[in-house]
């Protein structure tokens, strides 16, 4: 069994794939061909985002939206510590400082309550993760960033076709950047990523900080960076488009039937009623975890965490390790722990994880 069965996906859309490469290689435009804004006029309309513009990763897209609002040595750019540590990562590279706003215990999504005890006069933005594929509280976050005049830049890197009351994942504030890294919900064959907004200016700003803060060749208006997504990798994306829809209902499918196999028995983290998660992750919360999963490994199911450490307790990003403190992170760090899953997930081998599960959570308890 595999974590994230990349291979049987393959296999479902194999020639589809091989025509968009074949395409490519007889046109030959390998940077900026006719894939690139074709794929960003598809995921525009599929988020209901004005704009989408295309980049080398996700973590890439969060540095060209930081660097597009201005962001300034010594602002403050409020986060989770419960994410990849690229999230904070493009905060410390632009020479800003990251400031940690405590988890939802159920959700373990960023705490809007949490990010109002955050903000002084320096905060200047934030940056909800829509961790496992499902978004945080965008209303009140989008509110309380409204009230303080700051802007907010959903990390989508999980969540691209998750829903907020009834609004697609990457159109839910000011900016949202998601990522085709290969295991994301919506991946490609290497790196890859999209920034998407509503808002003309910063489109106009992140287009050109994609190249080089380039308005017209070999005029640099503005600083950027070389963030460019090679038209090969846009090619994959626009062949896996086309089952996107089917893949999103199943794992929202797949993601309920966990949901009902685990209840009473296992600690799934929580889903809100008023949006869908797309379950980039499905994780759960036990105790005991290097049992349960050392147990898990000898029955064959492959497991992951994310994540095993809260950013502000990585060595790199000690010195950003500050109060407010992170209680529920903490916890949390410990207890949580991903299944297989995927769209090509069987029902046979989802029985067999569940079986296996139970299990392990009960041998873990002695
Ligand atoms: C994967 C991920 C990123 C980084 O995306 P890359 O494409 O790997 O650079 C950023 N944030 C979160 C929450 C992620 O899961």
């Amino acid at each position: 069994m595999e974590f994230t069965d990349l291979k049987a996906q393959y296999r479902e859309m194999r020639s589809d794939i091989a025509a968009r490469i074949q395409t490519v290689l007889d046109h030959g435009h390998y940077i900026m061909g006719p894939e690139v804004e074709e794929l960003e006029q598809r995921l525009a309309a599929f988020t209901g985002a004005r704009h989408c513009i295309s980049v080398s990763s996700g973590t890439e897209a969060l540095l060209i939206a930081l660097m597009a609002i201005g962001v300034r040595p010594g602002d403050e750019i409020i986060t989770t510590p419960f994410s990849f540590v690229a999230t904070a990562e493009v905060i410390v590279m632009l020479g800003a400082i990251p400031v940690f706003a405590d988890i939802e215990p159920d959700t373990c999504l960023i705490s809007a309550a949490r990010i109002e005890d955050c903000i002084t006069p320096r905060t200047r933005a934030i940056i909800p993760v829509s961790l496992y594929g499902q978004a945080a509280d965008m209303d009140e976050i989008n509110a309380i960033a409204r009230r303080h005049g700051l802007v907010v830049i959903e990390d989508a890197a999980q969540s691209l076709g998750a829903t907020y009351k009834g609004r697609r994942s990457c159109n839910l504030s000011t900016i949202g950047c998601t990522s085709f890294f290969p295991s994301k919900p919506l991946g490609c064959y290497g790196d890859g990523g999209a920034v998407f907004t509503s808002d003309p200016d910063l489109a106009k700003a992140m287009r050109e900080i994609r190249i080089h803060g380039q308005s017209q060749r070999y005029v640099h208006t503005r600083v950027g960076v070389g963030g460019r997504m090679d038209t090969l990798q846009c090619a994959i994306v626009l062949a896996k488009f086309d089952y996107f829809d089917w893949e999103i209902e199943q794992r929202i499918r797949i993601g309920a039937r966990y949901n009902t196999l685990l209840k009473d028995k296992v600690q799934a983290i929580a889903q809100r009623q008023d949006r869908t998660g797309v379950f980039g992750q499905y994780t759960i919360a036990v105790d005991n975890r290097p049992v349960v999963q050392e147990v898990l490994k000898q029955a064959g199911v492959p497991t992951a965490i994310h994540y095993p450490v809260p950013i502000p307790m990585q060595v790199a990003y000690a010195s950003f390790n500050t109060s407010p403190r992170f209680p529920v992170a903490e916890a949390m760090s410990e207890r949580v722990l991903s299944l297989p899953m995927g769209p090509y997930l069987s029902d046979r081998d989802q029985d067999r994880v569940v079986e296996a599960v139970v299990k392990a959570v009960e041998q873990a308890r002695h």
